[in-house]
């Protein structure tokens, strides 16, 4: 279900606005919610501050900026990998450390992202916001929420500071290693070690094929 919040901060004055919106957002399974009658408002959730906060904030930088690319960090210390947020694939952190500790969240990979964003291209890795963001125009994917948790100051920092500089920090999740009791289908032995002790037990996964999720399934 998709739901409808705050809509006090729609500023739509027709009941047409609001349904052209929300069929842009929608799923095609979904669509021509407008048809039905009468529309259950309650059952729908789109926050508009949300959908504002793009329009307003992130889009006149680029229609393709989020400052998860600058200020978030997810590493792997056990594997030497690191992302921007858990959707991109995680990537090498490389050998720069050892010289500067900053190149562990700075790597060439964030900073050719970085330089794609401020010019308004989309950085493949973050292909999870983009689909949803090509669903309409009106639909707010994580780039809205990954980057409303920082300051607007912070946002207009990072937009004018140049993509090969280094940036420092802001939130961190960091794994030291890749112990882990569960063995969830979305993950792989990388980052759990209860996968890593069923297949040395077990042996490898055969036939194994992705529901388009990235979730395994048994073909
Ligand atoms: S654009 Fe989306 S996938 Fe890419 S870093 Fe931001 S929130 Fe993550």
């Amino acid at each position: 279900m998709i739901c409808v919040n705050k809509i006090w901060a729609v500023s739509w004055t027709r009941a047409d606005q609001y349904v052209n919106t929300i069929n842009n957002i929608l799923p095609s399974s979904h669509k021509n919610i407008g048809r039905r009658s009468p529309i259950d408002f309650s059952s729908l959730c789109v926050s508009m501050q949300d959908l504002e906060f793009r329009q307003q904030v992130l889009d006149p930088i680029s229609d393709s900026f989020c400052a998860a690319k600058w200020y978030n960090a997810t590493i792997w210390l056990g594997s030497g990998q690191t992302t921007s947020c858990h959707h991109p694939p995680a990537h090498p952190i490389g050998d720069d450390f050892r010289t500067n500790p900053r190149a562990i969240h700075n790597t060439n990979q964030k900073k050719e992202d970085r330089r794609m964003m401020l010019a308004g291209e989309r950085p493949p890795g973050c292909e999870y916001c983009w689909k949803i963001e090509d669903m309409g125009r009106n639909a707010v994917s994580d780039r809205v929420y990954k980057s409303r948790i920082y300051k607007i100051e912070d946002l207009k920092t990072a937009a004018r500071t140049p993509a090969h500089e280094d940036v420092n920090l802001r939130t961190l999740e960091i794994a030291f290693d890749r112990t882990c009791q569960l063995a969830c289908s979305y993950c792989n032995p990388a980052f759990s070690s209860t996968w890593v002790r069923d297949i040395r037990q077990h042996g490898p996964y055969q036939g194994l094929e992705s529901d388009g999720r990235n979730h395994f399934i048994m073909s």
